[in-house]
């Protein structure tokens, strides 16, 4: 494996344990990630790896994003070990072959306690989202991420950490106990789904078991619906899904659940055409005055009313949108 590591980390510990990962590996000193990574190396060149720093690793998240208090992206690795069709890292990110990774978690760290000196009379939590630019969970045993951050979480009063994923690799999750700070949030779609639009990404049945460990460890799960897709026959797809999970997972245990349609701002729809012309999905999408391209109103509002049904409406979160216009 090709590994671009920067000069100033060339005796980070935590460089060295993500060297150790793979076999044979190539070390290649470099002064700064972007020199690589902004490169736009095409598509499909061999894959390779960046250990870096990033000065910030925090950016506020839009309004409607998830809870609804102040939340913020939480960077510390770019690009993922999947490849589901609509992914808006594609086309968002200038490099799609090269995995990064962030090490300096002691400064994020800083960072993070100094976003949160700003909110101190908040009588809410502040959430930090991770796993918005990669899959955390799914390289977790390379990067130590979780073991690193969710200990650092629970010492913070008023911080909640969300690692979002479509990964099932929890085991070492378990030997954290009491964690009350972390919520593992899993992205759940139908198997006929996962099987066309997100390749290489766990089972349907795999993710259930995952969900159903940690509820029984006492761990904060959730679950994220998004993005719901107009697929052909989605009615009878998403139904058949919402009957099957509902009878599998206790929707009582779980802490929080999103949901949302496909969407994306009219600058990044036409990039994702570029890249992905036969993906059916992008061509029910229309222009929305709001800025994005979305499936169309009643579309949505069938599955808002579906999933209201099936798990009920206290937990649910529509993400970036309303219920109604
Ligand atoms: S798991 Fe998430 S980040 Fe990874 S390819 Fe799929 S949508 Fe993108």
């Amino acid at each position: 494996m090709l590994i671009y590591l920067e000069k100033n980390l060339q005796e980070n510990e935590r460089a060295k344990h993500i060297i150790s990962f793979y076999k044979n590996p190539i070390v290649l000193p470099i002064d700064n990630y972007k020199n690589i990574f902004d490169k736009n190396i095409s598509w499909n060149t061999e894959k390779s790896v960046i250990i870096a720093s990033l000065n910030n690793a925090l950016t506020q998240v839009p309004e409607n994003y998830g809870f609804p208090w102040e939340g913020f992206f939480f960077k510390n690795s770019l690009n993922c070990v999947y490849d589901c069709r609509y992914c808006y890292l594609k086309w968002a990110l200038k490099n799609n072959n090269m995995q990064v990774f962030f090490v300096n978690y002691e400064d994020m760290q800083n960072q993070i306690k100094k976003t949160l000196e700003q909110f101190k009379k908040s009588q809410y939590p502040i959430w930090f989202y991770s796993s918005d630019y990669s899959d955390n969970l799914a390289t977790d045993l390379i990067s130590e991420f979780s073991d690193f951050f969710i200990p650092f979480f629970e010492t913070l009063p008023n911080a909640r950490m969300e690692i979002r994923t479509k990964s099932t690799n929890i085991s070492h999750l378990l030997k954290h106990k009491n964690i009350t700070h972390t919520e593992i949030a899993f992205s759940l779609s139908p198997q006929e789904i996962i099987k066309n639009y997100e390749q290489k990404t766990p089972l349907l049945d795999m993710r259930i078991e995952a969900i159903n460990t940690l509820i029984k460890n006492n761990w904060k799960v959730g679950l994220r619906f998004l993005p719901l897709l107009e697929v052909k026959n989605y009615r009878e797809i998403y139904t058949d899904f919402l009957k099957y999970i509902s009878k599998k997972i206790d929707f009582s245990k779980i802490n929080s659940i999103f949901l949302g349609g496909l969407m994306y701002t009219y600058e990044d729809y036409n990039k994702i055409l570029q890249k992905e012309k036969t993906l059916d999905v992008l061509y029910k999408l229309e222009k929305n005055e709001d800025g994005f391209y979305r499936e169309n109103r009643e579309v949505r509002t069938w599955f808002y009313d579906i999933f209201s049904e099936y798990i009920g409406d206290k937990k649910l979160s529509i993400c970036l949108d309303k219920k109604k216009n």
